[in-house]
């Protein structure tokens, strides 16, 4: 099924449980039906159609109601760790409407115990990051215990962590984001990454060490109440984590004198959690709002156009792929597509009263085929 399917840009669609305030509502039959082969169905909002196909969507992973954090962990994640691991550049975004379950996935409840956990734990509720980086320092730490005298590996890994509101684009590990100096993006080209100039890279010795500077970062987030969610979040956030390896190996030279052999291997990991995808309409903004609503949406516009252009580049090469027209798609160019690993949870609430919004997140993450 779609599991094997390959693609620039892998999607993974999750439902959320109903919340405690819409079961005190007595909305508790869901319009999501997760059905086998990695398949998602939405009750058509209303009999519209007799195509009810149009209502249907295979993804690369399905996780229901009842899916735990270690299932998308396990399933979706692992293998971009291992990506990164070998030198890859990956990249997870939490796409959905505000209120969807995106920073549940990504971040999750977490603190800073949560890393002390295995990765593939079941009991916590700990999200993809604090999963990921955990099994991320168990890989480097093993590989440096198994250095030898004649092959040497050391490890480095630093985070960087930014939010983009509006056209800002701040440093979340800065202490008061708002006051530091604007970051510029330099963009970046076919075979130069993206650069972020002036932003802040912190070296982390552990797994809990990266943890506390997104822990940290995330108080600093721009927050503003809509209607819909009191916490949502109108800005997308951004923490890579940049991973170098360093093996020293010592080989006899021609002369037969040893000597020593550096290579190095740099990669990086991207964790998106993007602002809410819904219409303004529904969050009742007004003024700076709705004009943050805008800014938002285009942005995430963007990124759909960038994400069905690079799956049509799949197919048919050097079809032109829109990054420069947004910000998010500029810091993201070299980190999609092309050999890198890129997951989009599109995330979907199973409430009724969601459903307009949920299929047109589905119809969203269906560009990236
Ligand atoms: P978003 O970041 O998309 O706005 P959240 O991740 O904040 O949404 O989720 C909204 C609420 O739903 C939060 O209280 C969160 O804890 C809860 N939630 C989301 N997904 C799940 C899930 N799979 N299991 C349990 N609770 C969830
Ligand atoms: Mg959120």
């Amino acid at each position: 099924m779609g599991a094997d399917r390959d693609a620039a840009i892998k999607v993974a669609v999750r439902c959320r449980i109903f919340l405690p305030f819409e079961i005190k509502q007595g909305n508790t039959v869901s319009v999501v039906d997760v059905l086998p082969g990695e398949q998602i169905k939405i009750k058509p909002p209303q009999i519209t159609s007799l195509d009810e196909s149009r209502y249907q969507f295979t993804f690369d992973a399905t996780y229901g109601d009842h899916s735990t954090q270690a299932d998308v962990f396990k399933k979706s994640i692992k293998p971009l760790v291992n990506a990164c691991m070998e030198g890859y550049n990956s990249t997870v975004i939490a796409y959905g409407q505000t209120g969807s379950g995106k920073t549940h996935t990504i971040l999750g409840q977490t603190d800073q115990s949560d890393v002390t956990v295995a990765p593939e734990d079941d009991t916590s509720e700990a999200g993809v990051i604090p999963r990921a980086l955990r099994d991320l320092f168990q890989q480097l730490s093993a590989k440096q215990a198994a250095s030898t005298d004649t092959e040497k590996f050391e490890y480095e890994v630093n985070v960087q962590f930014l939010e983009l509101y509006g056209e800002d684009v701040r440093d979340l590990l800065q202490a008061d984001p708002s006051n530091a100096p604007k970051l510029r993006i330099q963009d970046g080209t076919a075979t130069k990454e993206p650069e972020v100039i002036g932003i802040k890279t912190q070296g982390v010795d552990s797994a809990e060490d990266a943890l506390l500077c997104l822990t940290r970062g995330t108080l600093r987030r721009v927050t503003r109440a809509t209607a819909m969610n009191a916490e949502s979040s109108r800005s997308h956030a951004m923490m890579t984590v940049l991973v170098s390896q360093k093996t020293t190996r010592k080989v006899q030279g021609e002369d037969g004198k040893m000597i020593k052999e550096k290579s190095e291997r740099n990669s990086k990991f991207n964790f998106v959690d993007l602002a809410g995808s819904e219409r303004i309409k529904r969050t009742h903004a007004t003024g700076q709002g709705i004009k943050e609503g805008i800014n938002i949406n285009k942005g995430l516009l963007i990124l759909g156009n960038v994400i069905s252009a690079l799956a049509l580049q799949s197919k048919k090469k050097d079809n032109f792929v829109p990054y420069r027209d947004s910000k998010l798609t500029r810091l993201l160019r070299g980190s999609l597509g092309g050999n890198h690993k890129t997951l989009m949870v599109a995330c979907v609430s199973p409430s009724g009263s969601n459903t307009e919004e949920s299929l047109n997140t589905l119809r969203y993450a269906n560009r990236a085929k």
